[in-house]
């Protein structure tokens, strides 16, 4: 009886330290940080969310409520205020306030509640409680870091490219095009036949959820870019260095493509003028893809609201990126590019931003 009751017990305590063990012991394998001895490096472990299903639709389903939530005291004064003030470089250049990136971050924390809100604090306190991040409630650069990690990797052309291999380019009889309405300013786009009817359900939802304002929104502008074309161009312009176009293009995949979101007056549909990625980054369109375009399988880049990836099938066998020609990758030293602040190496910001 009491070797029994002893039998029992040591196997409880068998049980809980277990389970002891499976609450504290710190998650997985923490991946290799990206590339950059720059702000990424130094990001904490990592999260990598967006490829999963949106947490909070920002269609249908009831309204969420954005005040009185208890949020941090001052964090919404706080999120109102940085919201288009806060100076800071998040992709190597300087730029004021965070409001181009807010509907994202509102996707990533599952909110719809607007980014100087009460409900907005309290989702990014509860996100940033769970990613090792101080539970402030206000979107501090270690925030904003830690999800910009997350979202690089969520894309397997930059696990790839960390790696320090670019990706291989498919034949062209492997490419299925684009039909002229679907093309922006009758280019021919070319696309791996699975991101070009994945695009094509995309379409439909987001036509169905009443997003496209206009006939050429969602067009496509870029799609599979041949890389001695591509590489050509860069070395001709002297841009291959990452902000503008880089020696490895996600674009030579056959899976990237740019699309029509939006403009501001006087831009195009690929100006990275802070202005116009604002313009976009306002649009319906866009605030629905961060929510929706994930569950056809594309994931955004950042800084560019008009660039995403499909994920739905694994990238070709690559090369070492330092076995790429490297005409146009030079830092340039003497005059930088007119919206660069950055003092980093243009190498360093060309792995990180590549697309
Ligand atoms: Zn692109």
């Amino acid at each position: 009886m009491l070797r029994g009751l002893l039998w029992a017990l040591g196997v409880l305590l068998l049980v809980i330290g277990v389970f002891w063990l499976w609450v504290t012991w710190p998650a997985g394998g923490a991946p290799k940080i990206p590339v950059s001895p720059g702000t990424l490096a130094a990001a904490p472990p990592q999260h990598i969310p967006s490829v999963d299903p949106p947490s909070a639709p920002l269609v249908g389903g009831p309204p969420e409520a954005c005040e009185g939530t208890g949020a941090p005291l001052g964090a919404a004064a706080a999120n109102a205020f940085t919201l288009a003030t806060l100076p800071w470089q998040p992709f190597g250049k300087l730029e004021i306030g965070w409001e181009t990136y807010a509907p994202r971050i509102a996707a990533e924390i599952g909110t719809t509640c607007a980014p100087d809100t009460d409900g907005f604090a309290s989702a990014l306190a509860r996100w940033q409680g769970t990613h090792g991040v101080q539970q402030s409630g206000v979107l501090s650069q270690a925030t904003f870091q830690t999800m910009l990690t997350g979202w690089h990797l969520a894309r397997p052309f930059v696990r790839m490219n960390r790696d320090g291999m670019c990706p291989g380019a498919p034949p062209l009889a492997d490419l299925a095009q684009a039909e002229a309405r679907e093309s922006f300013g009758g280019k021919t786009i070319l696309l791996r036949p699975g991101a070009l009817e994945s695009y094509h359900r995309m379409v439909a939802a987001a036509k169905e959820a009443g997003v496209l304002t206009r006939p050429e929104t969602l067009t496509i502008f870029s799609g599979f870019r041949a890389p001695d074309a591509d590489a050509q161009r860069c070395a001709r312009d002297n841009n291959c260095q990452g902000l503008t176009r880089t020696i490895c293009s996600a674009h030579r995949t056959g899976l990237a493509m740019d699309v029509v979101i939006d403009s501001a007056p006087g831009f195009g549909p690929d100006s990275s003028a802070d202005a116009n990625r604002l313009a976009m980054s306002r649009s319906p369109l866009y605030r629905w893809m961060v929510v929706n375009a994930p569950r056809f399988g594309f994931v955004n880049y950042a800084y560019e609201p008009w660039h995403w990836e499909w994920t739905g099938e694994a990238l070709l066998p690559g090369v070492p990126i330092s076995s790429l020609p490297k005409e146009g990758s030079e830092p340039i030293v003497t005059e930088p590019p007119a919206d660069s602040t950055s003092g980093k190496p243009a190498a360093a910001e060309a792995a990180r931003n590549r697309r």
